[in-house]
């Protein structure tokens, strides 16, 4: 098997992401891999606990919330040590992006954490099956567990 090349991590900024986060650094290194990361902006989701709960109440919520996703990928792409060039920041499915940015950018595996989210998210269905059945490259899910 050949080594992976180009890692791409899909970070919700859940409180487990840490360990998925942590799981793609070490295998990229074990890989001298590229590493990038992707995060993105669910539409659905706006009130997500993700990005924290001191979100004002103003009209242009959209970019508050961009401006705080913005900070926290910046905040994790730099303690993983990835550049600015590999930072994804998108807007949509999370599903769709996630495959998206890892066709374009050419990544031949995709770390996912296995349930980032619960309730409501869940009826939508989970977005790691999701990548799991449609991406063109190998994901790894990585098993989350509750407390
Ligand atoms: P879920 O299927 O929603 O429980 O999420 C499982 C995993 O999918 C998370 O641990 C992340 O790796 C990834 N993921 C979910 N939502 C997003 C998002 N909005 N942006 C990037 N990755 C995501």
């Amino acid at each position: 098997m050949d080594n992976y090349k180009h890692i791409l991590l899909a970070a919700d900024f859940s409180e487990h992401g840490e360990n998925v986060a942590a799981r793609a650094r070490d295998l990229a290194d074990k890989f001298q891999a590229k590493l990038s990361i992707v995060h993105v902006m669910d539409n659905l989701l706006i009130t997500d606990s993700a990005y924290g709960s001191t979100i004002p109440f103003d009209l242009d919520l959209t970019a508050e919330l961009m401006t705080v996703a913005k900070k926290r990928l910046c905040k994790l792409a730099e303690q993983l040590n990835i550049p600015e060039e590999s930072r994804f920041i998108e807007t949509g499915s999370p599903k769709l992006e996630i495959i998206r940015v890892a066709e374009e950018n050419k990544a031949d595996l995709i770390v996912v954490g296995s349930h980032g989210r619960h309730g409501f998210a869940l009826l939508l269905g989970s977005t790691a099956n999701g990548v799991v059945h449609h991406a063109s490259c190998d994901v790894l899910a990585v098993r989350l567990f509750e407390e």
